[in-house]
């Protein structure tokens, strides 16, 4: 029995085995926050998981038991957790899918982007690699997700943006990303949208304190400031002044 209708198109560069040996939806969600988490802060901590996944140490714990026992990670117990080899293409190939859907709920559908990384959570884990294909070539082969985030092999595409807390006073700025870790915050994502501080947005910085851990960004003539725990995860692209 053929479980894809696609499945005679070509099959990229998804894990090698990936029909027998797919991971559950929650091993997924896992495997992407590590890759975040890996790629942007160069380790993987349990307790910051926890905080990450909302679920209790505990809970966190246990699947991390299983994920060891199933070889997409090494290392639970200790102190940093790493990706297996096959922990690793699995991370890459649902945060692709991941970017991807929140691009097809955004552009084809409609969805508007406050609801848009939430709803892409109840799709990507059905995705085969021959849709995945589909999507990557129907939504043009984007770099970043509409957050502003690299798909995984896109890394330098981002690595140029500072965060706002690194910018200074006066500088003239375009913001490029809204960090994965906002995106899972919906009171941040809200308060982002309603204010305009959107990827693509041109702003002026007018006050950074770091003693205050503030900074004030002009935003279409109105000042808003953000303390630095929101600013960090804020993305900008500095313009010729
Ligand atoms: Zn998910
Ligand atoms: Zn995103």
């Amino acid at each position: 029995m053929s479980r894809h209708p696609l499945s005679s198109a070509p099959k990229g560069d998804a894990p090698g085995g990936a029909e027998e040996h797919r991971p559950t939806h929650t091993v997924e969600d896992y495997l992407m926050t590590m890759h975040v988490m890996e790629r942007d802060y160069g380790e993987i901590v349990a307790a910051r998981l926890a905080e990450m996944m909302g679920v209790a140490p505990a809970t966190v714990a246990m699947t991390l038991k299983r994920m060891e026992r199933d070889n997409w990670i090494t290392g639970t117990g200790r102190k940093a957790i790493h990706l297996t080899e096959t922990g690793r293409q699995a991370a890459h190939s649902v945060t692709r899918r991941h970017m991807l859907t929140e691009w097809l709920l955004l552009r084809i559908l409609k969805v508007p982007l406050p609801y848009i990384h939430d709803e892409a959570h109840g799709i990507e884990h059905a995705i085969s690699p021959s849709l995945e294909e589909r999507m990557r070539l129907i939504l043009d082969d984007p770099q970043v997700c509409p957050h502003g985030n690299p798909l995984p092999g896109y890394e330098h595409v981002v690595s140029g943006w500072a965060p706002l807390t690194e910018l200074s006073r006066n500088e003239r700025v375009t913001i490029r990303r809204i960090h994965e870790f906002a995106e899972e915050n919906p009171d941040l994502l809200n308060f982002l949208i309603e204010n305009k501080i959107l990827p693509g947005v041109e702003v002026q910085v007018l006050d950074i304190l770091p003693f205050n851990q503030t900074v004030t960004i002009q935003v279409d003539n109105a000042p808003i400031t953000l303390g630095f725990a929101a600013a960090r995860y804020i993305f900008a692209e500095r313009r010729a002044p």
